[in-house]
């Protein structure tokens, strides 16, 4: 363990001293069957803090199986939808409480500032979990009038809608908001009346675990929520193919977006999947150089650029490009690097030493591809995953790192001359997960939103979420949605009752 330590919240410290953590099933803390595990590590100094049980397809169908069977029990599948709702606010309340543990553990597992994941990752979070609460008794169907053309005039109906929970839900998230993504899934989810296995990622599982502790100190009967820990090979997709998964929740790449979404239909369960992006942002000639350039250096550089809709590429009108381009190097320059639990540092390192890897292996092709390298470009000089924020200009946007999600503190800047060019050419991605526009003519923005292809557009902002705004991509990056109340939605299943009267 490293010096700052002592600097932790005590519910931090004596979480992190057990360092053989344990996974949640059937509300029972056990150890994978076959005693496997996986070593945690702290990016940020480069030293194991722990392991994590790797759950076997054995555990896997064990924590489906308590999942199935808790959604039958009558203290779950009967609870009133009332209960249910308190339930979810006692455990934001609880969550509030240890935010900072919470928020304690995020930095040290995953290399995020502490400060930041406090108020973002744990404020959001019980925000949503509150948010999903109000829905619980707010659940409804539809009377619906009939015609019956085929039955004698005279027979008359009764018919309506109801809305059931769809079942057992399988959640997989990935490391880069491990608190965050487990709210989002299991707050409608729960919400819904369903029960879950949750799988966090095998690189950042702490958080989720320690969720796990709070929602058995909130009263959630046994079995209702399940965390196996694990890689993907093995304990995703286990729990993926089961086939007593109703549906299946996931957020992470494409490429395993790709795999789950067929693994899914082999069972037909019903699937969200939250996936890559490579989110442009339109500066449009009438914006502020200064707001844009700070706009635009906070959208991909926030939490190391590994975020699903950082704004990694920006076309920027030519008349003030190389102004916006002059500032975002001196921002890019100014960002003091750091672990996440030193109050000074305005970023971390990344997560481990393969997304370092596969971020410089980027830098190295924008470099062979001929995009002009303004800032950054390297590996920090420092113990810890560290990449310096980079800024890239290019003309050309159809190279390497202007098309794929690089997931790590990247930004490549493309002059333009023309609107509908620059709309065209952020359209011409296989992703559309969020766009963002930078401008104060109204008419020209209120022009350009409906013609950007992409789940999210933001205007004069970026990453701006909230729990009522569905959140989720067109083409590549995704299907359905989560939070709002399309998020609830999508873990209730319709059933039609029409009964002959
Ligand atoms: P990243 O590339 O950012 O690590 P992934 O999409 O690989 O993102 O991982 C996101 C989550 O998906 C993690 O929890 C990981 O363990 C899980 N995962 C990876 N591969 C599979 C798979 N084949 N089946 C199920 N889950 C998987």
């Amino acid at each position: 363990m490293t010096q700052r330590t002592s600097n932790l919240d005590s519910k931090t410290q004596a979480f992190l001293a057990r360092q053989t953590h344990r996974m949640l099933i059937g509300g029972d803390w056990v150890d994978a069957l076959d005693d496997k595990r996986i070593q945690v590590e702290n990016p940020a100094e480069e030293t194991i803090i722990g392991s994590i049980p790797s759950a076997h397809s054995d555990d896997v169908h064990k924590a489906v199986s308590c999942a199935k069977n808790a959604l039958s029990q009558d203290d779950w599948g009967r609870m009133r939808p009332s209960a249910r709702q308190n339930m979810l606010l006692k455990l934001a309340d609880l969550i509030e409480r240890d935010a900072r543990t919470i928020a304690e553990l995020e930095a040290i597992d995953n290399g995020k500032s502490a400060a930041v994941a406090q108020a973002v990752d744990v404020g959001l979070g019980l925000e949503f979990f509150r948010y999903m609460a109000g829905w619980a008794t707010k659940i409804e169907g539809s009377t619906l009038d009939v015609s019956m053309p085929f039955l004698p005039p005279e027979a008359e109906f009764s018919a309506y809608t109801r809305r059931e929970p769809v079942g057992v839900v399988a959640a997989i998230i990935p490391w880069n908001f491990p608190f965050l993504m487990a709210c989002w899934k299991l707050a409608p989810a729960l919400a819904a009346g369903c029960t879950i296995v949750l799988k966090p990622a095998e690189q950042t599982s702490l958080s989720a675990l320690y969720l796990g502790e709070l929602i058995g100190e909130a009263g959630f009967p046994d079995g209702v929520v399940n965390i196996v820990t694990g890689d993907g090979q093995t304990t995703g997709s286990a729990l993926v193919s089961h086939p007593d998964v109703n549906k299946i929740s996931f957020t992470g790449s494409t490429e395993v977006g790709q795999i789950i979404g067929r693994a899914a239909m082999d069972n037909m369960a019903r699937v969200t999947l939250e996936l890559g992006g490579k989110s442009p942002m339109i500066v449009l000639a009438d914006c502020d150089p200064e707001k844009a350039a700070q706009g635009t250096a906070a959208a991909i550089f926030f939490n190391q650029g590994q975020t699903c809709s950082a704004g990694s590429r920006v076309y920027i009108h030519r008349s003030i490009f190389d102004t916006v381009v002059d500032r975002l190097a001196e921002l890019a320059e100014a960002i003091p690097l750091g672990s996440g639990l030193d109050p000074d540092a305005q970023m971390g390192p990344l997560v481990s030493q393969i997304q370092l890897d596969r971020v410089c292996s980027y830098i190295e092709k924008g470099r062979q591809e001929g995009a002009r390298l303004v800032t950054g470009g390297e590996r920090a000089d420092r113990k810890g995953y560290y990449v310096k924020p980079t800024i890239f200009v290019s003309e050309d946007d159809s190279i390497v790192i202007a098309k794929e999600e690089i997931f790590g503190p990247v930004l490549v800047a493309i002059p333009f001359d023309n609107v509908d060019d620059a709309v065209d050419r952020a359209n011409d991605s296989r992703y559309g997960l969020a766009a963002s526009i930078w401008s104060n003519d109204l008419s020209q923005v209120q022009t350009l939103i409906p013609k950007l292809k992409a789940g999210t557009v933001w205007v004069n902002g970026h990453n701006m979420l909230d729990a009522n705004m569905p959140f989720g991509g067109y083409k590549l990056s995704g299907v359905g949605r989560d939070m709002g109340k399309q998020s609830l939605d999508s873990y209730l299943e319709t059933k039609a009752v029409v009964m002959a009267l």
